[in-house]
C-alpha cells in the first residue's frame, strides 16, 4: 500500500518536473520557445507576430513594410484603441489552444496565455503595459454565456497579465449591454455596426479607470471592432488612454 502511494507520488512529481505540451499533451524534456511548455513538433505550428506590424492595430504588414507604419483600414477607419497587439497569427495550434480555453472548460490554460500576453505587450512597446496608474480591463463576455461557461476567459486571460505586469485589474469595469449575436461571418464595417452599443463601463468601471491608462485583454482580436467599441466607452467614461493586448491576431 505504502510502495503504492509512493509510486503515485512518483509519477505526480515527474509530471511536474517534466511538463507537458499545452497542445499534444507529450512531455517536454527541452526548453520550450514560448512562456509555456510546448514540444518542439508543435512549437512550429506557432506563428509568432514579428515587426513590421501596424502601427496602430498591430496586424501583421509585408516584410517590405516600415515599422509603426499604419495598415489599409486603420488609415480610413482608425480604431478608437491607441495600440494593440497580439502575441500570435490565429490559427493552427494557438486557436486549438484558445478555443479549449473557451469553449473546452479547461481555465488551466489562462495563466501560461496571460504570461504571453504581458510578454507580447513589453515587445511592442504598448504603453498602458508600463505606465504609471495603468490597470486591466477584460473584455466581457455575453451574461448567459458567462452562466453556460462559468468564466469569462478574458477575465482569467487579464487576471494572469495583471499580476505578471504588476498592475491590478478591474474585472468588472466593462459589461455587456446587449448581445451582438454570433460574428463570425460578417465583414469588417458590419462586425463595427454590429458592436455599436454592446459594451457599457460600470459605474465601479467609471470610477476606476477615470484618468487612468487601461490595458484591454480579449483573447483574440479578429477585425478590432469589439476591441475598438471597449475603447470608445472606456475613452468616454475619462480613461486617459486604451490599448489593446490578446493571444492571437486574425490575420485575413
Ligand atoms: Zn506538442
Ligand atoms: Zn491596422
Amino acid at each position: 500500500m505504502r510502495s503504492l502511494a509512493s509510486t503515485a507520488l512518483r509519477s505526480l512529481f515527474d509530471s511536474l518536473l517534466v511538463p507537458s505540451c499545452l497542445d499534444c499533451g507529450d512531455l517536454v524534456p527541452s526548453l520550450s520557445p514560448f512562456d509555456f511548455p510546448v514540444c518542439a513538433a508543435c512549437a512550429e505550428g506557432f506563428e509568432r507576430i514579428l515587426p513590421p506590424a501596424c502601427g496602430r492595430c498591430g496586424v501583421p504588414l509585408p516584410a517590405a513594410a516600415r515599422a509603426a507604419v499604419r495598415c489599409g483600414p486603420c488609415r480610413t477607419h482608425p480604431p478608437d484603441f491607441r495600440r494593440a497587439a497580439a502575441a500570435f497569427v490565429y490559427g493552427g495550434p494557438v486557436a486549438r489552444i484558445v478555443l479549449r480555453l473557451k469553449y473546452g472548460r479547461e481555465a488551466w490554460l489562462a495563466p501560461p496565455l496571460g504570461r504571453v500576453l504581458a510578454a507580447a505587450a513589453h515587445a511592442s512597446g504598448l504603453g498602458a503595459a508600463t505606465a504609471a496608474g495603468a490597470v486591466v480591463v477584460a473584455v466581457p463576455l455575453a451574461p448567459a454565456r458567462l452562466r453556460s461557461r462559468g468564466y469569462n476567459q478574458a477575465v482569467l486571460l487579464g487576471r494572469a497579465a495583471a499580476r505578471t505586469l504588476g498592475l491590478p485589474l478591474a474585472a468588472d469595469a466593462l459589461a455587456r449591454a446587449r448581445d451582438p449575436g454570433p460574428q463570425d461571418h460578417h465583414g469588417r464595417r458590419e462586425r463595427r455596426e454590429r458592436v455599436a452599443g454592446c459594451f457599457a463601463v460600470t459605474t465601479r468601471g467609471a470610477r476606476v479607470v477615470e484618468g487612468r491608462p487601461v490595458l484591454l485583454v480579449d483573447d483574440v482580436i479578429t477585425t478590432g471592432a469589439t476591441a475598438s467599441e471597449c475603447a470608445r466607452v472606456l475613452l468616454a467614461a475619462g480613461a486617459a488612454s486604451v490599448d489593446v493586448i490578446a493571444v492571437a491576431r486574425a490575420v485575413s
